[in-house]
């Protein structure tokens, strides 16, 4: 029987050891937090549980528009959102655990190390003995760490990093939020939505660089709207607390003050001190684990899966990179990694949803595509609900109108994308996409509509 070790539970190592169970291999997964990982203690899982209350308390906002109107005020008991948080983070974790169990994967609970390329050592985090794991192959699946800086030391109460913000028990009075990436944006959006006081830093000239640029500027117009401060191209130098307050300086001499700062630098990969490279294992810049399509590594029955590879830091690619190392491993059918059908959402108020070739990529010429961009404030669903920003953008290639990619920012983007993720994965036309019904009213009325817009009309 195939031993299989897997260093890491996260979504990357879970998912992995689920298929090699599946497929008849003796599996054992190695943790040092909880299985479920980063995604479901952390990250991914507690983020979006705290959006969801924000959501509601931004709906409730705007329900005048709709004739509600409330008596007295709104306000967050952000001890008991925490609560709730934290609770469904380890009930989630829980389940996962017992799925593995269930399926015959042993867990083990422990700070693994390679030994050479078919060993992991595991020292338990408990301070017991130290175990060995002999393996025909293991799975490295490690995750990343926030990044911090020397000159803005999180200190768990007022200066933080995302993993650390649910143990606050009151709203901030003023949060600084530094960082206008994916996580910088949703948390800025959040607290937003929660009734605080929120600044974001940004270094770039604008929120979200690295997403579609129609979609940031709908976003920072937003954020602006509803009272956030957005500081553009600044950069921060430090972050320093005094007592009650914090100072976030900028490299320019300004000075931002807060109650609280959130730090949103990025990540760095957890691949040091485990054995990597003297298992033969090949470490690219930054210290992500190098790996091909299939997950390989440089070392031979070495595999590797989500954010220690730095690949595509999602939750749904690291279970996929993990899937896929198994199934070659194991022998089974196997398509390699195809990140130009990834679908990724960033969870904002409104959402922004993106699958495929994007607008930099048909701007610099890497591919050739026609764009349509129906704004949803033409939705008669939209229109109803009050809502007034965002929009759906197609990319097809021009002749075959064969979907190549799309945009859609709004509420629960990261549903409307579905049917523009299938047509981009199962090479579907504009017109097919157009042709299959839409309920009316509905929001997906616009993504059927844009298609209807690609249409080529051929005598
Ligand atoms: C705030 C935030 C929100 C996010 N939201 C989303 C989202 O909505 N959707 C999405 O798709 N992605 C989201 N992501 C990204 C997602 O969380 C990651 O891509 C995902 O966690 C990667 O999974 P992984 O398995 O690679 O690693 P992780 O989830 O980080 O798991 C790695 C595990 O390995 C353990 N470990 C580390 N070293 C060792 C060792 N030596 N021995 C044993 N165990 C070890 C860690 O303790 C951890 O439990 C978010 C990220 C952040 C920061």
């Amino acid at each position: 029987m195939n031993r299989v070790v897997v260093v890491g539970g996260g979504p990357g190592g879970y998912e992995a050891a689920l298929v090699a169970a599946q497929l008849g291999a003796d599996v054992t997964v190695v943790d040092t937090d909880g299985i479920g990982g980063s995604a479901v203690l952390t990250d991914c899982v507690p983020s979006k549980t705290l959006i969801a209350t924000a959501e509601l308390m931004a709906d409730m906002e705007e329900a005048n528009e709709l004739g509600i109107t409330f008596q007295g005020s709104l306000t967050t008991d952000l001890a008991q959102v925490n609560a709730r948080v934290m609770r469904l983070a380890e009930a989630q974790s829980a389940d996962i655990e017992r799925r593995l169990t269930r399926e015959g994967v042993q867990v083990v609970r422990g700070r693994g190390a390679l030994e050479g390329p078919e060993k992991v050592v595991v020292t338990p985090v408990d301070g017991g003995q130290e175990q060995t794991l002999e393996a025909d192959a293991v799975l490295v699946s490690t995750g990343a760490a926030p990044r911090t800086l020397e000159s803005a030391r999180p200190d768990g109460e007022r200066i933080l990093t995302w993993e650390q913000v649910y143990g606050l028990d009151e709203v901030p009075s003023k949060l600084i939020v530094v960082g206008s990436g994916v996580t910088g944006a949703e948390f800025a959006s959040a607290y937003n939505a929660l009734g605080v006081d929120v600044t974001l830093v940004s270094s770039r000239d604008r929120v979200l660089p690295g997403e579609d640029a129609d979609a940031a500027e709908v976003l920072e117009g937003v954020f602006t709207r509803r009272g956030m401060t957005v500081l553009s191209k600044s950069r921060m130098q430090s972050v320093t607390r005094s007592g009650d307050a914090v100072t976030v300086t900028l490299t320019d001499g300004r000075a931002v003050e807060g109650s609280h700062c959130l730090l949103a630098l990025g990540s760095v990969p957890n691949t040091s001190g485990i054995g990597l490279e003297e298992a033969g294992v090949t470490l690219n810049d930054g210290g992500f684990i190098g790996v091909d399509r299939v997950s390989r590594t440089s070392a031979r029955s070495v595999y590797a899966a989500g954010d220690c590879t730095g690949v595509l830091m999602l939750a749904s690619v690291a279970a996929m990179q993990g899937r896929i190392a198994m199934w070659h491993f194991l022998g089974d059918a196997v398509a390699p990694l195809d990140l130009r059908t990834v679908s990724s959402n960033v969870f904002t108020a409104p959402e922004i949803a993106t699958v495929g070739w994007s607008q930099k990529a048909v701007d610099a010429g890497e591919i050739e595509a026609e764009c349509v961009t129906l704004p949803l404030s033409g939705n008669a669903r939209a229109k109803m609900q009050g809502v007034r920003d965002g929009f759906v953008k197609l990319f097809a290639r021009p002749g075959t109108g064969i979907v190549v990619g799309g945009v859609v920012v709004g509420p629960r983007a990261s549903e409307l994308i579905h049917p523009v993720a299938i047509a981009v994965a199962q090479n579907l036309t504009a017109d097919q996409l157009a042709h299959a019904f839409t309920v009316y009213p509905s929001m997906s009325g616009s993504v059927a509509e844009a298609a209807r817009r690609l249409h080529v009309f051929r005598t």
